[in-house]
């Protein structure tokens, strides 16, 4: 294994050449919502064909599959990973949330077999957090389990898992005290998302797609060796998946292969590519449009560096990594809102069409990952310092506070 940078990226660059397939080859009806099914299995091809050449988990420690190689060298392959079809989709939670959040928090036999199992490409994982009663008070889940004997039954709702029909395993927050205030009753298990007892509904969205689902948990039953962490322990591994989640939303995860987002003058070309098919390049209004995406994208970047700097030297709290995912979802739903400017009415039609379709998506990074409200309350009162909001429920053993009734 080269240990340099700069010898791994010359590597890398003649192996994704090699093997790798291009980018413009992709069947573009992998992109169709209906046809999800067939754009995880594709997923997994394009994830096994990164272990057997041995890219995979660049960043991941070797001995759980990974190369145990440093962030710069990820960064390194994903820039020279730009034109080739790469399994993005698994980053998402699969690598860069779930497989972290098991690196840190779970048991050896946990690491081995579900970061093995992602990074081989023969299993998915899925988010299990948000409940039809709300998803930013997420101490409050209802979701329960009881331990009986050597087994916990599990029962409960969980809403909003993307992707959760094509998951293998999803990391299920629930309440396994109800004496103690909601923070130290809670419990985080693995759960195996095809077994006895889950029913998966689908939700199918005003853009056609049925990526969320909901889960239904009926006297599931999970052997003892499923708890993440410690039994009542949960809250310090959900707040170890927040800040992953946070930083994968940010752009700043060490663990994210491919180059999904893209460099910053991307945006600014595809504005500038749709200012042009719709014969307003020259448009003053429009090109400082244009201007004002670049400018945000280069803020978002340098932003991530710094953030991620801060984050692996200590010199920045852990909530920090709220700014990033708040500059993110900015920067989306900002160059949603220009590309509609710039296409006017023909957001709607003809072969600009999906633009009007994609703003339909407008909220999602504002709300996926955690809201933008959630994140703002995370900054004033993890990073500056601020008061923290009123909480009726602090302090009170959770079967004392009322639940959905006056
Ligand atoms: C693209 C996408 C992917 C997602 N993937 C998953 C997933 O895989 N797994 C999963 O479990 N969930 C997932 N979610 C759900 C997501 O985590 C929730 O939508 C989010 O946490 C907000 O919860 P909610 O929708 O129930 O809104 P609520 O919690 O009901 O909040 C409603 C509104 O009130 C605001 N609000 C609530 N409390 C406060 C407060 N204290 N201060 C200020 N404002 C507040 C919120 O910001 C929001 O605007 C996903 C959502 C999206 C959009």
């Amino acid at each position: 294994m080269t240990s340099s940078v700069e010898e791994f990226r010359i590597r890398a660059k003649e192996w994704l050449a090699a093997n790798m397939p291009r980018l413009e080859d992709r069947d573009p009806s992998l992109d169709d919502p209906e046809n999800d099914v067939a754009s995880w299995s594709r997923t997994k091809e394009l994830q096994k064909i990164l272990w057997n050449g041995g890219f995979a988990g660049i960043a991941f420690p070797s001995a759980y599959g990974g190369l145990g190689l440093t962030p710069e060298h990820q960064h390194a392959f994903n820039r020279e990973s730009q034109g080739y079809e790469m399994p993005l989709r698994i980053n998402v939670p699969t690598l860069a949330i779930c497989a972290a959040t098991v690196l840190d928090m779970g048991s050896e036999q946990q690491k081995r077999d579900r970061i093995g199992g992602a990074l081989r490409g023969d299993e998915l994982m899925v988010q299990f957090l948000s409940e039809p009663r709300g998803g930013s008070d997420l101490a409050g889940v209802t979701t329960r389990a009881e331990r009986d004997g050597d087994v916990w039954i599990l029962n409960g709702a969980k809403i909003w898992s993307s992707g959760a029909y094509a998951a293998d395993y999803g990391l299920c927050l629930v309440r396994t005290d109800w004496s103690v205030p909601k923070h130290a009753g809670l419990t985080m298990f693995l759960v195996p998302v095809h077994t006895p007892g889950i029913t998966i509904r689908r939700i199918r969205q005003v853009n056609g797609s049925t990526e969320f689902c909901e889960e239904f948990f009926d006297d599931v039953m999970l052997p003892a060796d499923s708890v993440v962490g410690e039994v009542n322990g949960g809250w310090a591994v959900a707040s170890r998946q927040l800040y992953w989640e946070r930083t994968s939303m940010g752009g700043g995860s060490p663990y994210v292969s491919g180059w999904g987002r893209g460099i910053p003058a991307a945006a600014a070309r595809s504005l500038a590519g749709l200012a042009r098919s719709v014969g307003r390049l020259d448009d003053v209004a429009v090109r400082e449009l244009i201007g004002e995406s670049r400018a945000n994208h280069l803020v978002q970047s340098a932003l991530v560096r710094r953030v991620t700097i801060g984050l692996t030297t200590g010199a920045l709290p852990g909530p920090s990594a709220s700014m990033t995912r708040l500059m993110h979802a900015e920067t989306d739903w900002r160059d949603s809102d220009i590309r509609v400017d710039i296409a006017g009415s023909a957001a709607v039609t003809g072969a600009t069409g999906e633009v009007g379709e994609l703003s339909l998506n407008r909220q999602a990074g504002s709300l996926g990952g955690g809201s933008t409200e959630m994140a703002r309350n995370v900054i004033s009162e993890r990073v500056l310092g601020m008061p923290r909001e009123f909480a009726a429920d602090r302090d009170v053993p959770f079967k004392d506070v009322k639940q959905g009734r006056a």
